[in-house]
């Protein structure tokens, strides 16, 4: 690849190699491989291929996991059992309820009885609160991936001026903190769907970062020449020409902002393969009390 883009792909297996030698010298020094679970209710497809894929991740470096699939008519109350479950099981270092879940069910009440030294994915309150703080915690996996992503392709942020588009709880908020934080010290802002003059804000922006839902947005005159640009978009469009019967594209239009960005992340292989290697670092902390002590 030419080192304008920003091989995600290629980063993340350095990530996974660094985490397989860890789990590997934890199994030498007669540890249990770090464990991974996830819950997963009801058939939706999307939410299976993400599970199957973090299976395959956790694999891939030693890890072990368990997944545990419910019927769609669970209760609200079966799964706090199930959370309970997991928290006291002493064999499980951390896990993941993939969301959606079925309306029925509270999101919320749910994902925060999982006990915060398990919350691998960051979304607890307590986690969440403690990220704002500073204080050492589970960062969600995505913006987590994002920032290992700049650290590791030497991209300066001291003083950059930095726009993220979108403030999701799991992406956009967070990342706007994780930027903004003393020893990164980047000069943040932060769009939502209110925002006015937003092409005008994103051209004043050294790294512009997309995490809006909508396919295409960013187009080039919405750059500033030499910007980084980071694409978190995932879209799946029908294409008939690919063998797959589709293709992913992302928030950015990529071949046009690729002309004027510095460095830009492709949609597949930017950041897409660095949250699943985030979600393993995460459970690696988890394995060794780096977070919270093990009890
Ligand atoms: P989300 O929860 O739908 O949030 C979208 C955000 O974008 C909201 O804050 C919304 O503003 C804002 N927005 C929507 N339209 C806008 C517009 N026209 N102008 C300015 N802001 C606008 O999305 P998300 O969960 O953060 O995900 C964003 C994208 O990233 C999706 O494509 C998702 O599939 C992808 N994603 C990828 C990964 C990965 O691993 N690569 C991980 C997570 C998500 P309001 O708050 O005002 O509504």
């Amino acid at each position: 690849m030419d080192n304008k883009i920003i091989d995600g792909k290629l980063i993340s297996d350095q990530i996974k190699k660094e985490i397989a030698a860890e789990v590997a010298d934890m199994i030498d020094h007669g540890k249990p491989a770090p464990h991974l679970a996830a819950v997963i209710v009801g058939e939706d497809g999307a939410s299976q291929t993400y599970v199957s894929s973090k299976e395959k991740a956790c694999h891939s470096v030693g890890m072990t996991s368990s997944v545990y699939r419910l019927p769609a008519k669970t209760t609200e109350q079966e799964l706090l059992d199930t959370v309970k479950f997991l928290n006291e099981d002493p064999e499980i270092d951390g896990y993941i309820i993939q969301l959606p879940l079925p309306k029925h069910i509270d999101e919320d009440k749910v994902i925060n009885a999982i006990k915060p030294s398990k919350d691998v994915d960051g979304f607890t309150s307590i986690n969440v609160g403690r990220l704002q703080l500073g204080l050492p915690c589970f960062v969600p996996a995505t913006p987590n991936g994002i920032m290992e992503l700049i650290k590791r392709s030497g991209i300066d942020t001291v003083g950059k001026d930095v726009v993220v588009l979108g403030r999701s709880n799991i992406v956009g908020t967070p990342m706007a903190i994780l930027m903004s934080r003393k020893g990164i010290d980047s000069t943040v802002t932060l769009c939502h769907s209110r925002t006015k003059n937003l092409p005008e804000i994103c051209r004043r922006a050294d790294i512009l970062v997309a995490a809006i839902g909508k396919q295409g947005f960013v187009t080039a005159d919405m750059v500033k020449p030499g910007a980084v640009v980071i694409d978190v978009g995932i879209h799946r469009i029908e294409d008939p020409n690919s063998p797959k019967g589709y293709k992913i594209l992302g928030d950015v239009d990529y071949d046009e902002v690729y002309k004027v960005a510095s460095k830009i992340t492709p949609v597949p292989g930017g950041v897409g393969p660095m949250t699943i290697v985030s979600l393993l670092q995460n459970t690696l902390k988890a394995a060794k009390g780096k977070i919270y002590p093990k009890e």
